[in-house]
């Protein structure tokens, strides 16, 4: 390894750290039942016209991270949702959560732009679905500072990041972990064994991608290998639900 390779791995360990330890809100996570969520970032159109397609198939929603900036624009994973999209969305009960007006990267840049951006993206949506507001968020590109997160989190019920985890136990509400599918779409079996890892845990399993198509982006995945995912979830016996539907029923559970 030379000196630039260390340099970009020590900085790699500190973005991860700093996101995981710093400004946490924490959450118990003490269910009965495990719960697994499907989430998809920058809301390309393939993510609900065929993932979300496939999620109905099985009676279930997912959570979609909105930039209203990108909106019907050309993105590395495709086409992004057009104001049509989003009745639709609605309409099959999936959530829209928020993902920065600009698509601001969370590490690099300034917390006062990025909370700007974020306060941005609630006006944008005002502006086009008066009674909907946004109450869950993920952040894109890297995980955030810690300012970032402390200042994003006072907006949101729940914030999602990423990890290759899931959340068990103490869970951080400005932080949730998830698992970003397109890292293993060759692996399903590792996929699998998270499920039954989480089935066991009864934990929270938070599910990441952006396209679903045919020829997926490097950030996406097949029609058919997300299928074959929703169908391992249902089956291990969790309650598969957007982001808030779960905070909701935890937060039931906990003063049951
Ligand atoms: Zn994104």
């Amino acid at each position: 390894m030379d000196f630039l390779q260390l340099g970009r791995r020590v900085r790699g360990r500190y973005i991860r750290d700093t996101a995981h330890f710093l400004s946490r809100r924490p959450f118990k996570i003490d269910s009965p039942v495990p719960y697994v969520s499907f989430t998809f970032d920058d809301f390309p159109r393939s993510a609900l016209h065929t993932g979300g397609a496939i999620l109905r198939q099985f009676g279930v929603a997912g959570t979609y991270f909105a930039s209203f900036g990108l909106m019907g624009k050309q993105a590395p994973p495709g086409t992004i949702f057009v104001p049509d999209d989003l009745e639709l969305l609605l309409e099959h009960g999936h959530e829209l959560g928020s993902h920065t007006f600009a698509h601001c990267d969370a590490w690099n840049t300034e917390p006062s732009v990025f909370e700007k951006s974020v306060i941005e993206n609630d006006h944008a949506l005002g502006q086009l679905a008066p009674r909907s507001s946004f109450k869950t968020f993920s952040y894109p590109i890297n995980p955030p500072r810690a300012q970032t997160k402390r200042r994003t989190g006072q907006h949101f019920i729940c914030c999602r990041g990423g990890g290759q985890t899931l959340n068990v136990g103490t869970a951080d509400l400005n932080y949730l972990r998830a698992f970003f599918l397109e890292k293993s779409r060759d692996k399903p079996d590792v996929v699998r064994s998270l499920i039954d890892q989480n089935r066991r845990a009864r934990g929270w399993l938070i599910f990441a991608t952006h396209d679903v198509c045919e020829r997926p982006s490097t950030w996406g995945c097949t029609p058919l290998f997300f299928e074959d995912i929703v169908r391992s979830a249902v089956a291990s016996g969790a309650r598969v639900l957007p982001l808030i539907q779960v905070w909701e029923e935890l937060c039931a559970a906990s003063s049951a």
